[in-house]
């Protein structure tokens, strides 16, 4: 008997929102129809009208467990992810310890299973630990990096010869390298060169469009070179420099590979802030790489739409209000974004800035082809795939506010701006978030193992970490 009927709901089909019933059997979707005339099923859910999408897929969140879960842990930051239409995260190496290790893994697949509601991938780091690339993906990561080319958040960045070794050999194993691409010499120059200006945007200065140039430039190089290239993806790209490389890079790849060897993703702040903002913001604006002009943001949209740029990301990096209310080049640099990411896509689509057609495709099919998760049956609301669903109002238009968050880090800045929140999320068939609250069990989140994780000849996965319940 299927477990979920969902009725009167609306999709989208060929570019018009249709009326569409969605029946769902052990979490999976198994089928889409107009009516499906069944009277057996455990559980009744009255879309009233709202639209049905995939829930969202962030591939960049930072939720700071273990190590530093005052400012988030896998249950606040995970309850904040379905409250906002996210079903499935990757969560980044740069916690303490940092996932670098079979060590740093295991403590973190430890906590997240404790206490995550949605499901989720772990990123391995990349610092000097090249001879433990190759056991933390047989363990299971989702992709490698972010791999820091210039100081940020948590002090993994590494040299560009150290990066050539890790390219090659993450092209070795097939995987996936993200970039956080900033030239490291650029920005300590900046530093030096300003170090006496206090201005509320200097920290864009320090960091300018240049500094992420360059290190695409440098990166898409020096994994040419490399001895087996790497699959790469740039994250949060925020300039037309470093979207109009990559893209001639794309044209340039031989003919034989394919052009999704080399993608990006965009921020939500690099789309919807700009310097202009820093004003209102002060350090609540601070984060790598910086704030952007408005014709920089305008661009960014543009690249989404016309598909240059293939997915968004929050980069969901919070710090609390007392560490980020201090003078500028003291501020941690990091906002938090993963509530608020599907209601300003959502809102963007009202606003006529993109498609409902684009949205899905950036913020769940996109992400799920290139980070490996449309093999776990992410991303897609297609028959046979997890029941991951975000269920909209699109009239519903309201203000961000930060206490309606879920964040430990009661702030946000998008305050005030436009957003249209889920009314209900689904994750594996499971209402997590029923439009007043989360009402998902902690730790029922699944992890979702990498491509590399090691399986036996029957192709069962060997669970080969430190999987027990001691603290
Ligand atoms: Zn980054």
């Amino acid at each position: 008997m299927p477990d979920v009927l969902i009725q009167n709901a609306r999709i989208l089909e060929g570019g018009q929102l249709v009326p569409a019933e969605i029946l769902i059997e052990d979490g999976k979707i198994k089928g889409i129809s107009k009516e499906f005339r069944i009277s057996a099923y455990d559980e009744r859910i009255n879309a009233d009208k709202m639209v049905v999408i995939p829930a969202g897929i962030d591939g960049h969140v930072h939720f700071r467990d273990p190590g530093l879960t005052y400012k988030e842990d896998w249950y606040s930051g995970s309850c904040s992810a379905a409250a906002g239409g996210i079903a499935t995260v990757l969560e980044h190496p740069n916690t303490l310890p940092p996932v670098i290790d079979k060590s740093g893994f295991s403590q973190k697949l430890k906590h997240a299973k404790k206490k995550s509601v949605i499901d989720f991938g772990i990123n391995g780091g990349v610092t000097n630990n090249i001879d433990q690339l190759k056991e933390i993906w047989r363990l299971g990561i989702s992709v490698f990096g972010e791999i820091f080319m210039a100081e940020s958040t948590g002090g993994l960045n590494i040299s560009n010869d150290l990066l050539g070794a890790a390219l090659s050999k993450i092209g070795e194993l097939d995987a996936l390298a993200c970039i956080h691409a900033e030239d490291e010499s650029i920005r300590l120059a900046n530093e030096a060169f300003l170090k006496n200006d206090n201005e509320i945007d200097v920290h864009s200065r320090i960091r300018p469009n240049v500094c992420e140039e360059v290190a695409v430039h440098d990166c898409i190089k020096i994994n040419k070179d490399a001895a087996v290239p790497a699959r790469l993806h740039f994250c949060h790209t925020s300039t037309p420099e470093a979207v109009k490389l990559i893209e001639k890079a794309r044209k340039e790849l031989p003919p034989e590979s394919n052009a999704s060897r080399i993608t990006c993703e965009v921020a939500p702040h690099h789309l919807f802030l700009s310097t202009k903002d820093y004003k209102q913001l002060g350090t609540l604006g601070k984060m790598n790489p910086p704030l952007r002009s408005s014709e920089d943001a305008a661009y960014m949209i543009q690249a989404l739409n016309s598909g240059l740029v293939n997915a968004v990301a929050s980069d969901h990096a919070p710090h609390m209000l007392y560490e980020k209310e201090v003078p500028m080049r003291s501020a941690p640099s990091g906002v938090p974004g993963v509530e608020t990411l599907m209601p300003l896509m959502l809102a963007a689509v009202r606003k006529n800035w993109l498609s409902l057609e684009r949205v899905i495709a950036v913020t769940s099919r996109n992400p799920a082809r290139i980070f490996g998760l449309d093999r776990l049956g992410k991303g897609s609301m297609a028959e046979g795939c997890d029941a991951d669903l975000l269920l909209f109002d699109p009239k519903n238009v309201v203000p961000i506010k930060s206490k309606n968050l879920h964040t430990h880090c009661d702030w946000t800045p998008y305050e005030g701006m436009d957003g249209i929140f889920p009314g209900m999320t689904l994750s594996r068939g499971d209402v997590i978030w029923d439009g007043a609250q989360v009402i998902a069990k902690k730790g029922r989140g699944e992890f979702l193992p990498g491509a590399g994780m090691k399986t036996d000849e029957d192709g069962k996965i060997i669970l080969e970490y430190d999987d027990d319940d001691e603290e």
